[in-house]
């Protein structure tokens, strides 16, 4: 095992500190409240209005340019105040200001899809912020100069809809703070998004080795709404990194990957995994040594279980290695997360000795084989 991994070093939790202190300083958010008695039924149960807007759709990817005439007929009041007359709700009047919930943000004027849950962050502006936009098409910017300010305004990528506005002052990875309306927002929970969209958020549980490097990768992947590092395939219930390290669990680490079928798919998601460790190494990648770091892949599905038998057949039927590929092809138990201090590893600790040496090279190869695939930052 590489000796630098075994335990956390100081400047990740130094880091993680300063993190969480820029998380609760006061914002100067710069929004300002020119409609502030806008009543707000923040869109948290919108059945009735999206049912009567036939505008909102998830799916539907077309540009909208209608009316404000006829957006005023099919949008409830409030909505309509700040997505066509660019009103902005009173701070901490909204519902989703400090809400935590895992899902997908949507339009609530046309349903696009605009932020995933985990690019949310606790501002304590008094708005629901980001760093983070799902796309590259789901919010585009206009300047605006209104109130005496210089500011960038940020529009929805479909139907042009008022949503906020972008500021420079947001946290890593992108230093972004989209600063948007809780009433321009239609949050859905991943589970109902699953259900609603025909079972288009996917999840599948990989082990590449150290699963830090695995996770950084993942987390650049546009479609990629979520990333876990944990332990899957052993024996222990709910094992600790100590217990897995000793290698008498049987676990492998790995990520346990959500995605949105209609960005990515499970085909990319298996190439890139492909890409980025060395599916030859027999219970190895490099320096890392042991059964925990073994490739192995655990579907949930017959598509999964397809999909990852397929693409070890052709990759070895080209000899695309100069060796067999070893990866195992098991069906999925279970998987136990890891403790806090390994999610998000890289982005926390990039100038650690590990980082630098192992992931980085990593993660630069697959920027480069999957340039158009990356999250704009
Ligand atoms: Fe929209």
């Amino acid at each position: 095992m590489f000796t630098n991994k075994s335990s956390i070093p100081f400047e990740k939790k130094i880091i993680s500190l300063i993190l969480l202190c820029s998380t609760i300083i006061l914002h100067s958010c710069g929004q300002t409240s020119n409609y502030n008695n806008i009543n707000n039924s923040t869109n948290m149960d919108t059945t009735n209005s999206k049912a009567s807007n036939p505008y909102y759709s998830h799916e539907d990817t077309s540009k909208i340019n209608i009316s404000n005439d006829e957006w005023k007929k099919v949008l409830p009041p409030d909505v309509y105040e700040v997505a066509r007359l660019k009103g902005t709700e009173r701070a901490f009047s909204g519902k989703l200001w400090d809400f935590t919930g895992k899902g997908t943000y949507y339009c609530a004027a046309c349903g696009n899809p605009l932020f995933r849950s985990d690019a949310k962050f606790a501002s304590s502006c008094g708005w629901p912020s980001f760093f983070e936009q799902m796309s590259d098409n789901s919010v585009v910017y206009q300047r605006d100069n209104t109130y005496g300010m210089q500011r960038t305004e940020a529009l929805c990528g479909r139907c042009g809809g008022h949503l906020g506005h972008l500021f420079d002052d947001g946290p890593k990875p992108t230093g972004k703070r989209y600063c948007m309306n809780s009433v321009a927002l239609d949050f859905t929970p991943y589970s109902v998004n699953a259900e609603a969209q025909g079972n288009n958020i996917d999840t599948i549980t990989l082990g590449g080795g150290c699963y830090w490097c695995v996770e950084a990768v993942y987390e650049n992947l546009m479609g990629v709404l979520n990333v876990e590092s944990g332990f899957s395939g052993g024996k222990t219930i709910n094992p600790t990194y100590e217990d897995v390290c000793s290698g008498s669990t049987l676990h492998a680490e790995v990520v346990q990957i959500t995605f949105d079928n209609s960005i990515t798919s499970i085909d990319e998601i298996l190439k890139v995994f492909f890409t980025v460790h060395d599916p030859t190494q027999l219970n190895r990648q490099g320096a890392d040594v042991g059964t925990q770091y073994r490739s192995v892949i655990f579907y949930r599905n017959d598509e999964q279980k397809s999909a990852a038998t397929s693409i070890v057949k052709q990759l070895n039927d080209e000899k695309v290695y100069k060796q067999a590929i070893v990866t195992q092809v098991n069906k999925f138990t279970t998987f136990y997360r890891a403790s806090d201090e390994h999610q998000h590893y890289y982005q926390n600790n990039k100038f650690q000795g590990y980082c630098r040496m192992v992931i980085q090279p990593k993660l630069e190869k697959f920027e480069k084989v999957f340039k158009k695939r990356l999250k704009k930052f």
